[in-house]
Formats: structure tokens, sequence, C-alpha cells
């Protein structure tokens, strides 16, 4: 039996008028869930506890099989395991992403945070204004790790943990409530946006009608982390196909392998086609498990387009799951494929919630018909319940 994850980042939204009351999952132009959901187990699942932030890293954590609230000691510790950037016992890690801030304000606090991705700025022209950050700021206590995308890491050796707000949770505000606490990454923002705001690429992007990614916005700050590996707790080889640093480092932390794809980039033009068939062909070489996770859709839930979250998860339809379904069926494979987002994120907060989100689960092995039945929010609230992603994740690799 192989067994293949399929996350789509922040699917899971809410009813919208636009949509005739429809969430953008159902809305969605599916053929493929639609077919599959006819001949699958449908349900919700819980990924979330109370009491831990709701984002990508503790719920993908979660369905992997590792309780947050045991294993997540912040955001940028994950993401820095994918780099492979060193940490010591007492080192803190934290994001750094390029922003983009609303500049005509009189004093740095009256700044209006405006774009949390900088229009999410390619990761050739972010490397070009990491280098200037380092060149500018790094010393023996600090240094700067570039990422992908505005995806960027701060290690701060001897830190101290500081408490940050996710720049996706207040954009449109001015940033004087959100600033740290700590002088050194106070400053570190003050006078990195001076230096970017100036900066040609910048100038560059501001002529062609981009946002510019004059900021660094510090926040998801962690100790280092301790994983044990997937294969001790599930029996299970793995790989991760993904285009995000975060994912890649969930995946080097727990052992599972990552499969690079060029062209990936976790935007709603990645390539699709490519990740699909990455996953496949690790189960034809060897692999038991597969986890492809698609980035898309959170990304259009956080600028709250709808239309462009529906293309995104109509993408993973026909590009990823009729892919994979298409070449395990041709090759005569044994497989269970789960289909899920790991958290919601609506297009009217444009931020992420801990409502339990819509899951699939589909047995090629198995026969069993359900006529009407369809993969979306609402028709979820009337399958099984799991209260933890890894109740899930034990109930999708049994047998
Ligand atoms: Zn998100």
């Amino acid at each position: 039996m192989k067994y293949l994850i399929v996350l789509g980042d922040g699917m899971a939204d809410e009813p919208l008028e636009r949509l005739r009351g429809k969430t953008p999952l159902a809305a969605a132009h599916t053929p493929m869930l639609d077919a599959l959901a006819r001949k699958s187990e449908i349900g919700t699942v819980q990924t979330v506890p109370n009491g831990v932030p709701v984002g990508s890293d503790t719920a993908n954590l979660s369905i992997l099989g590792y309780p947050p609230e045991r294993y997540y000691t912040g955001r940028a510790p994950l993401e820095a395991l994918g780099l492979g950037v060193h940490m010591n016992k007492n080192d803190i890690v934290l994001r750094a992403n390029l922003v983009t801030l609303r500049t005509e304000a009189a004093a740095f606090s009256q700044c209006v945070l405006l774009d949390h991705s900088a229009n999410e700025i390619s990761t050739d022209e972010a490397a070009i204004l990491m280098d200037v950050i380092r060149g500018e700021f790094e010393n023996s206590d600090i240094s700067f790790h570039t990422g992908t995308g505005y995806r960027h890491l701060l290690c701060w050796h001897n830190g101290v943990l500081p408490v940050l707000a996710q720049p996706h949770d207040h954009l449109g505000e001015p940033i004087g409530a959100y600033l740290p606490q700590q002088p050194l990454l106070r400053e570190l923002m003050y006078k990195s946006h001076v230096i970017l705001d100036r900066h040609p690429v910048n100038q560059a992007r501001q002529a062609r009608g981009l946002h510019k990614a004059n900021g660094l916005w510090f926040w998801g700050a962690g100790t280092p982390v301790q994983l044990p590996p997937f294969r001790e707790q599930t029996g299970k080889r793995g790989v991760m196909v993904s285009a995000t640093d975060l994912l890649h480092g969930i995946a080097a932390g727990i052992g599972l392998e990552s499969v690079p794809v060029s062209g990936a980039d976790g935007s709603l033009h990645t390539n699709f086609t490519g990740k699909a068939m990455a996953a496949v062909q690790a189960l034809q070489e060897g692999a038991d498990f597969a986890f492809v996770h698609l980035e898309a859709p959170d990304e259009m839930g956080h600028q709250g387009d709808a239309q462009r979250k529906m293309q995104a998860i109509s993408s993973i339809d026909q590009q990823v799951i009729a892919t994979v379904f298409r070449e395990l069926d041709a090759a005569g494979e044994a497989f269970r494929l789960l289909v899920l987002p790991d958290h919601a994120t609506p297009v009217r907060c444009r931020t992420h919630t801990r409502t339990p989100v819509p899951y699939l689960l589909y047995d090629s092995t198995r026969t069993e018909q359900h006529a009407r039945q369809q993969y979306n929010e609402a028709q979820a609230q009337y399958g099984r319940y799991f209260p933890t992603g890894s109740a899930l994740l034990a109930h999708f690799l049994q047998k």
C-alpha cells in the first residue's frame, strides 16, 4: 500500500455571498475531487488544538503526527532546519519577512503594513535585498539567512525570546502597536526600512506597479526544535514535495526526504504537475509515503481573492490530484490518498482560523459508493470527526 497526502494550504474557507453561499472549495471547478468524493470517506479534523497558534507550522506538524502542543517551539526554527541553518542551544531564530510599508506617515510607527509578502516578491529580487541587509547589519550577535520569496530568517545568538505579531494578521494597520519590545529588533526594522525603501530594486518595482519590499518584519521566533523520525513513529519511509522552507524544514526535522521540483515556487503558477509526478516517482521508487504541499490557496486567502483561490483549488484538482490518481491507477498500485487543508484561510478575514477542516480519504482497494457525496466544508460536517491530526494520520496509515 502506498500513502499519499495532497495538502492544499489554507484551502478551507467560509460560505461567501458572492459565491451564492458556497465556499471557494465548494464552488471551484473540481471534476476530479467530485468523482473521488463519491468513492471516499469524507470528514473533518481539528488540526490545531486550543492554546497553540494557528498556522501551517503547527497544523502540518499535527497532520504528520507530531502534536504541536508537545513539539512546537516556533515557526522559524522549523524553517531553519530546511535552510540548513546551524543553531546553537541558546540561539533564537526569527522569521524575517520582506514586507511592504506605506510610508507617507511622519513617524515610522505610523507606517501602515500594506502587504506581508511584497506582492510575493521573487527569490531573485529578494536575494539582492537580503544581501544588502546582511552587509549592513550582520555581526557576531546576528546573522541573516535568505530563504524563498519573501520568507527569510534572522538568527540571534544568545537572544531573548520576543513576543511578536504575525504580519498577515495586521494588514492595513499602523505598525506602532506591533513593533517588538527589544531595541535591537526595532532598530533593525527601522534602519532596514530606510535602506530598502530607496534601493534600486524597489524603485524598479514601484515603476512596474508592484509593492516595494521596503520593510523587514520579524515574527515566528523560537528556540531549536527536536522531532523524532517519521519512520520511527510510523514505520513508513517518506518524501516531501513542497516549495516552502517551512515544509522542507519539517521534512528535514523528521527525516522525510525533500524532492526538488523545478518551477515549484508556492505560487498560483507553480509547477503543479511536476510536483504530482515527483511524488508518484518517489512512491514508485520505493517510498511508502509522500506528502505534497501546495501553498497557493493560502496565499489567495491572505490576499482576500476568492476567484484566484478557486483557480488554485482547480489547479490542484486537475494538475495534482488527477495526475497522481491517473499515474498510480495505471501502475496498478494499491494506494490511499488523503486530501485536506492544514487550516482555513478565509478570504473574508484574510488570516488563519481554527475551525476543523474537511478531509477526503480515498482507498483504491475499496469499492464504497456515496452517490451524492461531495468534498466541501458543509458536507464534511456530516462525516467522521478526528480531534487531532495525529488521530487522522493513524487512521490513514492503518492496515
Ligand atoms: Zn497562511
